[in-house]
């Protein structure tokens, strides 16, 4: 008799890194069983993905669920995207402990996240938080963020600190995520403004230089290699820090690099009319910058792609200045991705998922768990459909925010279902998950 599994997903283009093949997908006990033949395998259940792509879950490694969205909001928006783990920033405000802050976050994902995921520690008082780091390691969290930026918010981490946070995040293993932007230059440029009563809409980019964000992702790496730490710099945004970045991988430094569907799909020109709803920081830039990432993509020199899903509650008319920085990214990312990636000619499927999820969940630690449609991995799996057009509209988003920095965008491709652990999570065209379903995960970051 033949093999029985739970679920069978057949006839579809299943897709690696290195290769497609045409073949059908057998789950057993929320896990890949076994790849065959198409057409061959028999399921209790059997989904027929003809003429669809059949990804692995992508892997967000940069997610805020503190805002419009919380922990179980998130999961549910970025399951319709196609995304089966996050990775978020547990932040750990001035006068909060980063260990309570990781517990509570775990204990909250655990009870009502619909997909799986994992935690990335965010200090903010640096020198005195950086104490609890080795006793987070302990509770499975292995990487830790902090900024070079936002100096007058009081979010700056100095040097000082931060190599005091690098020095016990290198001797523990770990990752250092390091938002690197030189925020004291970019406070004296922004009190520059203020004193002149600059129009902030119209001069947004001023006080967002690539100059700062390249000084800062230099400074960020030498600091990490001083200290024995690797180092990660999330949401890359211009060209001048290609240039570092190739230089710094050329050395060998010990540096990942991750930008955002953002920054590869939108320009500052695009959105200004939008005000404060497009700002995020770093800001999102020239169309020079965007043709410097996607190189950069194409040489291989990115490691991951975050959403930065930060959905805040903003009005085209706020005073921009005083409105905060984020925007809702994490269900758009797949198929913005998709289409300005590989309907563009840009990059193929195969390097999409290397992108998306097998190097994601080598830098977190993750794989082969999770990255990787393989017999033994999780089973996480998309099946997307490369001929399906469809607009893209805050009206048919899930985040609790009220707009969406794509509206109106039309794009060829649209993810149809997403398995989470051979269950359904999204399925002809139905949220199936279950809060409940979701399960932390250990990371072991920076070590591939
Ligand atoms: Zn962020």
């Amino acid at each position: 008799m033949a093999e029985q599994f739970d679920l069978v997903v057949a006839n579809g283009l299943v897709t690696y890194p290195e290769k497609t093949i045409l073949g059908d997908i057998g789950i057993r006990d929320g896990r890949i069983a076994k790849i065959g033949k198409a057409g061959k395998l028999k399921g209790k259940e059997r989904i027929d993905a003809n003429g669809n792509y059949v990804l692995p879950g992508v892997i967000d490694p940069h997610t805020h669920p503190v805002y419009m969205d919380s922990i179980e909001d998130l999961a549910i928006t970025a399951a319709w995207g196609g995304v089966t783990t996050v990775c978020h920033y547990a932040y750990a405000k001035p006068g909060q402990s980063l260990l309570k802050i990781v517990q509570d976050w775990k204990r909250e994902g655990n009870e009502t996240s619909c997909i799986d995921f994992a935690l990335h520690g965010g200090l903010f008082e640096t020198r005195k938080q950086a104490e609890e780091i080795p006793a987070c390691f302990k509770e499975g969290v292995t990487s830790f963020k902090m900024f070079m930026a936002y100096a007058k918010l009081g979010w700056m981490t100095d040097d000082y600190a931060l190599t005091k946070a690098m020095d016990i995040i290198g001797r523990e293993g770990g990752m250092a995520c390091v938002h690197a932007e030189n925020g004291l230059a970019i406070d004296y440029i922004q009190d520059k403004l203020l004193a002149e009563h600059a129009d902030f809409a119209e001069r947004f980019l001023e006080t967002s230089p690539d100059l700062a964000e390249a000084e800062g992702v230099f400074r960020a790496a030498y600091l990490g290699a001083l200290m024995g730490c690797p180092v990660y710099i999330p949401h890359v945004s211009s060209r001048e820090t290609i240039d570092v970045l190739i230089f710094l991988k050329e050395r060998g430094m010990h540096v990942y690099a991750e930008t955002c569907p953002q920054y590869l799909a939108l320009t500052w020109k695009e959105l200004k009319h939008l005000g404060p709803l497009g700002k995020v920081g770093p800001a999102i830039k020239t169309k020079e910058d965007q043709d410097a990432l996607w190189e950069g993509i194409q040489i291989g020199l990115f490691d991951t792609l975050g959403s930065d899903h930060a959905p805040k509650d903003k009005k085209v008319e706020d005073d921009f200045f005083k409105a905060p920085y984020g925007s809702p990214q994490v269900e758009t990312m797949l198929p913005v991705i998709w289409h300005e990636g590989v309907n563009k000619g840009r990059i193929t499927p195969n390097q999409l998922v290397q992108l998306f999820s097998e190097r994601t969940a080598e830098v977190l630690g993750l794989y082969p768990q999770k990255g990787r449609l393989e017999v033994g991995s999780d089973a996480d799996i998309v099946v997307f459909d490369p001929k399906e057009e469809w607009t893209i509209a805050h009206a048919n988003q899930h985040s609790k925010v009220n707009y969406c920095l794509y509206e109106g965008k039309t794009v060829l491709g649209r993810v149809k279902t997403v398995i989470s652990r051979g269950t359904f999570v999204v399925h002809e065209g139905e949220f199936r998950g279950n809060r409940k379903h979701g399960t932390f995960l250990p990371t072991k970051a920076g070590k591939v």
